[in-house]
């Protein structure tokens, strides 16, 4: 029975799945309660549950769908691979067409930076693992070059980086080290350019901004710079609550990271591939990165992939010093999923969607967050691309924030989700990444639902 589409009732799957199932990031006694809603099916920007009602999807699923739902080429894509060659690994002197055309496609759509440039790509399946084969290339790196005590990397607290061992020790979330008796050793944080919740009385955003960044020249020098060997960022924090650092923030860091030659890594797991107007995000800021994180977007999430762009300084010494690199995944390069990628680029580049979210849907979704900034419940909103958050606050004058054991992100999100509308909240921050493309209407659309959904929490 379980074959044919849909041929259980919702409750019989809600069973199902809660005797199971391990859900990701769930609480599971919550959720036998309560039920998971049952998502069936998607076309453009929504989705069905199983009970037929529709959804606004304005998280891209989980930043991922950027081209849209409903994509035959990239099912066709995927088909035809399979049927020619569904797997062969890429290890011990074997390579396959599709792994060999996307890296040269990515290399020639990551922007050169002064001498930097991308011009190898390493694969894997996901962020996650693409951030523990950057702790791995990092430290290999620093090995080739005789500098074996530069060890350790700096990140940020709130930064998300994934969910593996080192992943999750990169990322800078509290709840996730209490679990998990992290982080690893050699990787240690410093604050978030969160100017919200961060900036002095006063203190302009380009002041705090420079202020931001030196916590990494304090924490460098605490360190003791001759053992740092690298920095990774986000370009804007997205699971974080899109937090959007001010204009000074990367010119700063990157003058800092110059100054102490450490490696910077650009985890560009949500920032790639449109969602900032670019095809890679450090273009927008202008700084240059070392090794870039890419997966979510490069299939539209369609099917995992995941890997790193490694720029020309750290793919010389691998290559030319390093002999073999002993790591890799079973589905490093797999075709199926490099397939699946270079369709999806091409329906990118078609329908230029880092070019429409720049100079068009990216500027109109910042006049309606402009709107929406005057609601009363609203204490910030802002947008970067076609990313969005806001914060909900007690009193818009004095900017008071709401209890937090009061759960008002979590309650606006409820509200939301019984009206049609995805959307994320992460404390007291509501954040959204809509598929990039969305026309004008849709927009309206999805603000009319935010803007219910605000007036039924107030
Ligand atoms: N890095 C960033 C910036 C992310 O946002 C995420 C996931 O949201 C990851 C890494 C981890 O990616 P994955 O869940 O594919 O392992």
């Amino acid at each position: 029975a379980l074959t044919t589409p849909n041929p259980l009732s919702t409750q019989a799957i809600q069973a199902l799945d809660s005797a199971h199932f391990i859900h990701p990031f769930t609480d599971h006694a919550d959720l036998a309660t309560r039920g998971s809603r049952v998502i069936v099916k998607s076309e453009g920007i929504y989705i069905w549950d199983s009970e037929g009602e529709k959804i606004l999807d304005a998280m891209s699923g989980l930043w991922c769908v950027n081209a849209g739902y409903g994509r035959k080429e990239l099912a066709q894509a995927a088909f035809d691979q399979m049927m020619t060659l569904p797997f062969y690994n890429s290890f011990f002197q074997t390579t396959n067409v599709p792994a060999v055309k996307l890296a040269a496609k990515l290399a020639s759509l990551a922007p050169k930076v002064g001498e930097r440039s991308f011009e190898h790509v390493f694969y894997s399946s996901s962020g996650s693992e693409s951030n523990d084969s950057n702790v791995r290339m990092v430290r290999r790196y620093w090995d080739l070059l005789g500098q074996p005590q530069r060890k350790v990397i700096i990140s940020r607290h709130n930064a998300y980086h994934g969910s593996t061992m080192a992943g999750a020790s990169l990322g800078g979330m509290s709840g996730m080290h209490a679990q998990g008796d992290l982080p690893i050793p050699n990787i240690t944080h410093i604050d978030q350019p969160y100017f919200f919740e961060n900036a002095l009385p006063g203190e302009t955003a380009d002041e705090f901004g420079v202020r931001a960044a030196r916590w990494l020249e304090d924490k460098i020098l605490a360190v003791g710079p001759d053992k740092v060997a690298a920095f990774i960022a986000e370009p804007i924090q997205g699971a974080g609550g899109v937090i959007i650092p001010p204009a000074s923030y990367w010119p700063e860091i990157q003058r800092i990271v110059d100054k102490y030659g450490i490696l910077l890594i650009s985890d560009e797991v949500i920032c790639a591939f449109g969602r900032l107007g670019h095809w890679f995000a450090y273009e927008k800021f202008g700084y240059k990165p070392d090794l870039v994180t890419f997966a979510k977007a490069v299939t539209s999430g369609y099917i995992p992939l995941g890997g790193v762009m490694v720029g020309d300084r750290v793919a010389k010494v691998l290559i030319e010093k390093g002999g073999e690199f002993n790591h890799g995944y079973t589905y490093s390069g797999h075709p199926v999923a490099c397939a699946v990628a270079l369709a999806n680029l091409e329906i990118m580049e078609r329908e230029q969607l880092p070019q429409r979210v720049k100079d068009d849907i990216g500027p109109y979704l910042a006049s309606c967050f402009e709107a929406i900034g005057t609601h009363p419940l609203v204490g910030v909103a802002e947008t970067c691309g076609f990313t969005a958050g806001l914060v909900l606050v007690k009193n818009k004058a004095s900017r008071e924030r709401f209890d937090e054991n009061l759960g008002v992100g979590m309650m606006c999100r409820r509200h939301c989700f019984q009206n049609g509308l995805i959307m994320r909240a992460v404390g007291d921050r509501m954040i959204i990444a809509p598929p990039l493309t969305m026309t004008h209407a849709d927009i309206d659309e999805m603000m009319r639902l935010i803007r219910q959904a605000l007036d039924l929490t107030l």
